[in-house]
């Protein structure tokens, strides 16, 4: 089992407060989330790693003020995970096997990246092996799946036209029955969290939309939430990156913001120590947490319809 060190008391009540927020729970449902969370027994996972850049555990790892993954090592027990653990090479393929052993039918399985299916799966493997067998083989025994990050959802960037390798999320390989997605490129940490809590507080999954992502974060538009709204309400909109529009704030739709077709609590649940997200810190939505971003998002800074509402 991974560990990180102690949370502080303080950082626990501080992260169960944020996260019982982001599921949309009242205030008052603190201590049932915290003491559903101490009381164990920790659900084990096994994180699994693809075609991906890692930003979605770096995302988990870089926030510390709280310490995000302090935490998350306190309330689940992490058996393998390529980025974190000393093991590597055999060590490591053994950590993986006997942890699939000792806990059949009870893990969860977090997969961060997409998957390679064109010719066998060839252009992603680890250890000799393809990463499509890999998934296969681990998910078939998991409990629950868990895809973090848009590629793992949905196949993300490496699934752009005219996607060489075949990339795919993970429903793609193993079926919808036992799949949770929580898209974002990297996704919000905080997004991960909630759904792990909630269903360790509920005994059961939160409500999920068509596209398997919990509705608690991926229920409304971001354009229905976003800062510069009232902006967009009122036609004020920055028509070029610096202009008096720019850096008067006005809204970045004619700048190309996906916002309006884009779901997701990015404007709500924001990132980093310091609660920033895209569009608060001036560049438009990609609207990376829905299928085919990547090539949905060009041209990058062009209106996704014009003003009157034709495409
Ligand atoms: Fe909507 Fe984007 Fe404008 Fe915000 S910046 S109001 S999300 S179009």
């Amino acid at each position: 089992m991974l560990r990180f060190g102690e949370i502080s008391r303080r950082d626990f009540l501080k992260i169960c407060t944020i996260v019982t927020a982001s599921m949309g729970l009242p205030y008052s449902m603190v201590d049932k989330v915290s003491a559903a969370l101490k009381k164990g027994p920790k659900p084990t996972v096994i994180w699994l790693h693809f075609m991906e850049c890692t930003g979605c555990t770096e995302s988990l790892l870089r926030a510390s003020h709280p310490p995000l993954a302090r935490f998350l090592l306190d309330i689940i027990n992490l058996e393998y995970h390529e980025t974190l653990m000393p093991a590597a090479g055999k060590q490591a393929e053994e950590v993986l096997h006997e942890a699939m052993k000792t806990y059949k039918g009870e893990y969860i399985c977090v997969v961060e990246g997409a998957v390679s299916t064109k010719d066998g799966g060839i252009y992603c493997k680890i250890g000799g092996k393809p990463a499509i067998e890999i998934l296969k083989e681990v998910t078939k025994d998991a409990k629950l799946v868990i895809a973090f990050g848009t590629c793992a959802a949905f196949g993300g960037v490496q699934a752009a036209k005219p996607n060489p390798t075949g990339a795919v999320g993970v429903g793609e390989v193993i079926g919808n029955s036992k799949l949770i997605n929580i898209p974002g490129c990297p996704p919000n940490p905080y997004n991960f969290l909630a759904t792990v809590s909630y269903i360790l507080t509920f005994g059961k999954l939160p409500e999920l939309d068509h596209l398997r992502r919990p509705k608690f974060a991926y229920g409304r538009l971001i354009h229905n939430h976003c800062e510069r709204r009232a902006h967009f309400d009122e036609g004020r909109f920055a028509e070029k990156f610096g202009d008096e529009g720019y850096k008067k704030g006005y809204c970045l739709y004619k700048l190309g913001c996906k916002g309006p077709i884009t779901y997701s609590n990015c404007p709500v649940q924001r990132f980093c120590d310091v609660g920033v997200w895209p569009v608060g810190a001036g560049h438009p939505c990609i609207g990376c947490t829905e299928p085919n971003f990547w090539d949905n998002a060009f041209p990058i800074y062009k209106p996704v319809m014009d003003i009157e509402g034709e495409k």
